[in-house]
């Protein structure tokens, strides 16, 4: 299915400005991308606006969701196809993880109105009131905040896009989604199969395009947008709210980061090393949860880091950046750490397969070691296939070193000491702490980070209360 706009239950294949689908892993050009126009995003946002006021209102959305969940399941290959199309990631990735957690995500989120349900979502409070007047009883009732924005990023295209579409549509809300530029095929797909779903015209509305300048500055800054969901770089969402600030719209931010791992010597190595491994190297290092800083207690600090290289020299068949400009950003810092005074243990460099991936975009997987914690390298977000590994001796310099960073997204500790695990986790500066595991995800649970990597929380409750409105009712009795 090309990439096509989908505004008020119709597709649009764009005007006359449109740009190139670059394939990652050859650099080919797959097709070509409609750029919308302020006004298609004006359609978009009064579309949505439309459906607010109409059946959407009175449609029952847990059954909606299920529905999109379903549609996406009955073309689970198609959306494989484009996922891996778009992203040049491995299939068995977007098979194992992309498009299984976006049918997730529909189905986690209709179980939670379920639970919660339009009545259950209401909190009762009956007796005492401090005011003058005597007994009330209050009762808090949340309702949708109205047109909602979702910007999402290319690194997993459709699992992030629908982390917050299906919040957002189970509140209530009607949506207008700007995907990444570089990835437009699954959000159609998505879009396609909202269309059969048949939900009211307008719930959900997608448009492409890039950001500054372009759709995602339009939605962001257009007065009828009454909420900004984002996921992306932290300069993005600076950019972002500084947008938003004209109109106060409310926001949820998701960003970067420059996750730490904290390896003690009591850890099972194997795992830590196996754990690490994945945590660096998963989809060539391009999650934002991945870790970037590696943290070793120094009796096993060598160790670790033969077997991690080993690790990262062993790997085959990983993908691609997702474009020319990331690869080069990427390269431009493993040049850096060199130039900062990095040894480096494994990779550094671009590979050579001999075929066609040698015209694509991929760059080695590459552990450093012997940087400054002031390094560049160190601090700021690379966003690819690389960590670098720095001794500690004691627990509080453990933590000292994973807290010295403008990023709190996410931490990996390795310990066998039970004692030691809850003592640190609750003491690293992130929102998700995991313990002798990575990227273990419960949909339930918060997800978020502090500082840099972003405002608010995201999974179960926590995002239907973002894409809702408290409303207190008091009647007295
Ligand atoms: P990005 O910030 O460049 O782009 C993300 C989205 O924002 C895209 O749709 C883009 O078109 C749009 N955009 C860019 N500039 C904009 C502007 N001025 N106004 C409105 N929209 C704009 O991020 P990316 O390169 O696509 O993704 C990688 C980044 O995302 C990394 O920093 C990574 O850590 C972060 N990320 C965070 C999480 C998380 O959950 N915290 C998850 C995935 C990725």
């Amino acid at each position: 299915m090309k990439p096509a706009h989908y505004v008020g239950g119709a597709f649009l294949e764009g005007g006359p400005t449109t740009f190139p689908l670059v394939d990652p892993v050859d650099g080919t050009v797959l097709g070509q991308v409609p750029e919308a126009a302020r006004e298609t995003v004006d359609d978009a946002v009064r579309a949505a606006r439309g459906a607010l006021e109409g059946p959407w209102r009175e449609a029952d959305r847990a059954a909606a969701l299920r529905r999109i969940a379903d549609g996406i399941e009955a073309r689970f290959e198609e959306f494989v196809d484009a996922e891996t199309g778009d992203t040049g990631k491995p299939r068995e990735l977007a098979a194992t993880v992309d498009i299984p957690r976006a049918i997730g995500n529909f189905r986690a989120y209709a179980d939670l109105l379920y639970g919660r349900g339009e009545r259950a979502y209401t909190t009762r409070i009956p007796g005492w009131s401090a005011g003058a007047g005597g007994e009330a009883l209050n009762y808090t009732v949340r309702r949708p905040l109205g047109v909602v924005a979702v910007i999402s990023p290319w690194n997993l295209p459709l699992l992030l896009l629908t982390w917050k579409v299906a919040p957002a549509l189970a509140a209530g809300n009607a949506v207008v989604a700007k995907p990444s530029e570089e990835t437009p095929s699954t959000a159609t797909l998505l879009a396609s199969v909202i269309d059969e779903a048949g939900l009211p015209a307008g719930a959900f509305n997608l448009v492409h395009g890039h950001g500054p300048g372009a759709a995602g500055e339009f939605l962001t800054g257009h007065p009828g947008v009454d909420a900004i969901a984002f996921t992306g770089e932290s300069a993005t969402g600076a950019a972002i709210m500084r947008n938003a600030a004209d109109h106060v719209t409310p926001l949820s931010f998701e960003l970067g980061g420059k996750n730490p791992a904290l390896v003690f010597a009591d850890a099972d190595l194997d795992a830590a090393v196996d754990g690490t491994a994945r945590s660096t190297f998963t989809h060539s290092g391009q999650i934002c949860l991945c870790t970037e800083r590696v943290y070793v207690q120094r009796p096993i600090f060598e160790e670790f880091v033969a077997a991690l290289a080993e690790r990262a020299r062993a790997l085959d068949g990983y993908g691609p950046m997702i474009s020319a400009e990331h690869r080069d950003k990427v390269l431009s810092y493993y040049h850096l750490a060199q130039e900062e005074g990095a040894t480096v243990v494994a990779g550094g460099g671009v590979p050579e397969f001999g075929d066609r991936r040698d015209r694509g975009f991929h760059v080695e997987p590459t552990v450093l070691t012997g940087l400054p914690e002031a390094a560049r390298s160190v601090r700021e977000e690379i966003f690819g296939p690389v960590c670098h590994v720095a001794p500690f001796d004691t627990e509080d310099e453990a933590l000292r070193l994973a807290n010295d960073s403008p990023y709190g997204l996410a931490a990996t500790v390795w310990t066998r000491d039970l004692s030691r695990a809850h003592r640190v986790a609750p003491r690293v500066q992130a929102g998700i702490v995991w313990v002798n595991c990575w990227n273990l995800r419960d949909l339930r649970t918060p997800f978020g980070g502090v500082k840099a990597s972003g405002i608010g929380r995201e999974g179960g409750e926590h995002s239907l209360d973002f894409f809702s409105e408290p409303v207190n009712v008091c009647v007295q009795i």
